[in-house]
């Protein structure tokens, strides 16, 4: 089969290698669809190395289609039509005793310590199977929307956590895929949501999303945008999709008393950051963090789908076959597109 491998940063190349032999309790996948995540960028550019091994294959948001099933299998047959959650928790650490499975201390992933999907065929290893990461998609999911359900499931749990209502002010930083997302849940919350983004090709989307207010942070004043438009109060919740750390200190000034800053983005290893430490004591200001998904998260995710609840389509702006993976990733790299998805 045909697998995109990486060799080290910089360098993928796509090369023919045999196809995944199962044992009695895997089953292996022929990919549907692939989405190029920015994680995947920061492995390509060698800036993650954690359960990074070199040579494989990454990708870890993906759909496919049950090609062979181990003679142990009964829970899926071949052709059955599926979305895979990459993260696969221990369920005895800490973390997962304490409904932190999404952080659990063992966690490893498809696309990390299994070989992931930017392959025509993908191998689900037993562990994945047993823990309930493989989910049935209905003719209501496209392959395409099915790989978004990772991303979209990890912007769920951080909405969670945002305690969201009827009225509260959102600010998101960034209108990236994951920005985007987070718009639309923010929206279906009955939210009001201000969007800083730089690129007016990612404004126009956000605004034929629904977010109420654009800014151009680079031409306009966000904070004086904020402020005329929340009575001097600030926002009730920032989001900020992109690590930056030095905007730390500034988005606190935007927060009304009591409101949340969620650090929903990675940030550059070794990061450090000046915050005046009274704008969170005087105004207790909730600074939170949330990082990847839990299963339940993933099924919210295939509900909005099915209900057409959050448009995904909109946010592929590029599909293309493997064998395209350097137009792909240099695209990627250039911050031009939404999102990018490999198609079988
Ligand atoms: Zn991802
Ligand atoms: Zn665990």
């Amino acid at each position: 089969m045909e697998a995109l491998i990486f060799e080290k940063p910089y360098t993928l190349v796509l090369k023919e290698i045999q196809k995944p032999k199962i044992e009695k309790n895997e089953i292996c996948l022929k990919m549907k669809a692939a989405a190029i995540c920015g994680t995947d960028l920061r492995v390509y550019k060698g800036e993650k190395t954690k359960g990074i091994r070199k040579p494989s294959i990454i990708g870890h948001e993906f759909s496919g289609e049950v090609a062979e099933v181990g003679d142990k299998i009964i829970d899926f047959k071949i052709g059955d039509r599926v979305g895979v959650a990459p993260v696969i928790s221990c369920g005895k650490c800490y973390c997962c005793l304490n409904d932190l499975e999404n952080i659990c201390i063992n966690r490893m992933a498809i696309g990390y310590e299994f070989d992931g999907a930017f392959a025509e065929y993908i191998k689900i290893p037993s562990v994945a199977i047993e823990s309930g990461n493989v989910f049935k998609l209905s003719d209501k999911v496209s392959f395409e929307e099915a790989a978004l359900l990772e991303p979209l499931s990890c912007c769920i749990n951080g909405h969670n956590k945002c305690k969201i209502k009827i009225k509260t002010d959102v600010l998101i930083i960034g209108a990236g895929p994951i920005g985007l997302m987070h718009l639309q849940l923010a929206k279906i919350s009955g939210a009001r949501v201000f969007t800083s983004e730089p690129n007016s090709k990612r404004r126009k989307i956000a605004e034929s999303l629904g977010a109420d207010i654009l800014i151009d942070p680079q031409k306009e004043d966000l904070s004086k945008i904020i402020m005329e438009n929340t009575n001097n109060q600030g926002v009730d919740v920032v989001i900020m999709v992109i690590g930056i750390d030095r905007m730390l200190n500034d988005l606190l000034t935007l927060i009304k008393k009591g409101g949340i800053l969620n650090l929903f983005a990675g940030f550059q290893k070794e990061s450090v950051s000046n915050i005046d430490p009274n704008l969170i004591h005087y105004n207790e200001i909730n600074i939170i963090g949330s990082s990847a998904m839990k299963l339940r998260n993933y099924i919210t995710a295939i509900k909005l789908i099915e209900e057409n609840k959050i448009n995904l389509k909109s946010l592929i702006t590029d599909v293309y076959s493997l064998s395209e993976y350097e137009k792909a990733f240099s695209k990627a790299l250039k911050n031009e597109s939404i999102k990018i998805v490999f198609q079988d």
